[in-house]
């Protein structure tokens, strides 16, 4: 948390606890200078503070990255679910915060939260704030229905490093690494290998896609019948074009990366790669397409949806897509030349497109 602490953020800080609930949550705004905080809300039973801090820091990089004038916030509600009602946490981390920060943040979604949770966020909020994420039946721009976060991590790979004929590996088939896997296939490459958190399958031949996919997150690798059954962790491994971790964070370190066998790594997931493993690919040659450029696609959505509360027009999904694919292909072709021409790694390069943008609002 403390590392954080820097010229740039967090502005603010708010901790917040239900004694009925268990519910302990936090949100962190990073950085406004460029527009109000927005970031997703994360529901978990093991979260800190500083990881929130961390993945608000992202936020303050995407927004900037993408070129869309939000700030960097994220939020996060630690609850057990073996014994606590999700809803009932939910609705009193919302509660609380409002009390705390009317209208200074807008919650969205992340790991843990559907579209079912941004209605219950919204109607906890009534006309005290906002949720973006919320169904369609709600005036909503279903972004997690829509896939829109896989969507421009295979669209800003395909930019920079062509997806035809290639093999894709991806580790986490949730609502970013689902919608990668079908857009992967689309623009011509064959996913070999993928997992959940329940364990990996493989097959050099590639996994059939609607099949996998076909079958409920957590279940889905365990559930599809063909493939070599692997241990959790070891598809990283399988040699590959490219390697797309869509799951957690921090799964590729310094070893890991000198042992990887691609040619290109995307980040799907927030922060799945070590600065020190970041080197060590880039010593080898290994380009790895950064998170906030790379899973850009939601935020692009969300800031679709953040005016669809404002207008009685929906925002047609064809014109989403559109600005995603034109938008991350554009900023991952920016990152990956001026990391060559600079000599810098992709992350050194992206970094210091989104500094200088916020160095100039503040
Ligand atoms: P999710 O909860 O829908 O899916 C996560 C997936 O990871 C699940 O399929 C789970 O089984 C799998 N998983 C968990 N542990 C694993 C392990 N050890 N090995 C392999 N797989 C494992 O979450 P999501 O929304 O897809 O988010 C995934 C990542 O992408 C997170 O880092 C999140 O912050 C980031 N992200 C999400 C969005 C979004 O729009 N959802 C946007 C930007 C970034």
């Amino acid at each position: 948390m403390f590392e954080l602490m820097d010229e740039w953020g967090p502005e603010k800080v708010v901790c917040v606890s239900d004694s009925r609930t268990g519910m302990r949550g936090v949100l962190v705004i990073d950085n406004t200078a460029r527009g109000m905080g927005k970031g997703g809300t994360r529901m978990s039973p093991s979260l800190s503070v500083a990881e929130v801090a961390r993945l608000a820091r992202v936020m303050t990089w995407k927004w900037a990255g993408v070129d869309l004038f939000f700030g960097g916030a994220k939020a996060g509600i630690r609850f057990d679910p073996a014994s606590v009602d999700k809803e009932a946490a939910l609705r009193a981390f919302v509660r609380l915060l409002s009390n705390e920060i009317p209208s200074e943040y807008v919650v969205g979604l992340d790991m843990g939260l559907t579209e079912r949770d941004a209605a219950i966020v919204q109607d906890e909020l009534r006309s005290r704030g906002a949720a973006v994420g919320t169904p369609a039946e709600l005036g909503g721009v279903p972004y997690d229905q829509l896939g829109v976060t896989g969507f421009g991590v295979a669209e800003a790979t395909d930019a920079v490093f062509p997806l035809a004929g290639r093999r894709v590996v991806i580790q986490g088939l949730g609502a970013v690494g689902r919608a990668a896997a079908r857009r992967f296939v689309e623009l011509g490459a064959s996913v070999i290998a993928a997992s959940t958190s329940l364990g990996a399958v493989h097959d050099p031949s590639g996994l059939d896609i609607d099949r996998l996919l076909a079958v409920p997150d957590d279940s889905a690798v365990p559930a599809y019948a063909g493939g070599e059954h692997l241990p959790l962790g070891s598809e990283l491994l399988i040699p590959t074009d490219v390697v797309a971790p869509c799951a957690l964070q921090d799964v590729i370190d310094a070893s890991l990366a000198a042992r990887l066998s691609c040619s290109f790594v995307v980040e799907g997931a927030n922060m799945p790669t070590s600065v020190e493993a970041q080197q060590v690919l880039a010593a080898r040659g290994i380009p790895v397409l950064p998170d906030f450029i790379a899973n850009a696609g939601g935020v692009v959505a969300a800031a679709y949806a953040m005016d669809a509360r404002l207008s009685p027009f929906r925002p047609d999904p064809a014109a989403i897509y559109a600005t995603i694919s034109t938008k991350l292909r554009a900023n991952a072709q920016t990152v990956i030349s001026a990391s060559s021409s600079a000599g810098t790694t992709p992350h050194q390069a992206a970094r210091s497109l989104a500094e200088s943008r916020v160095r100039t609002a503040m």
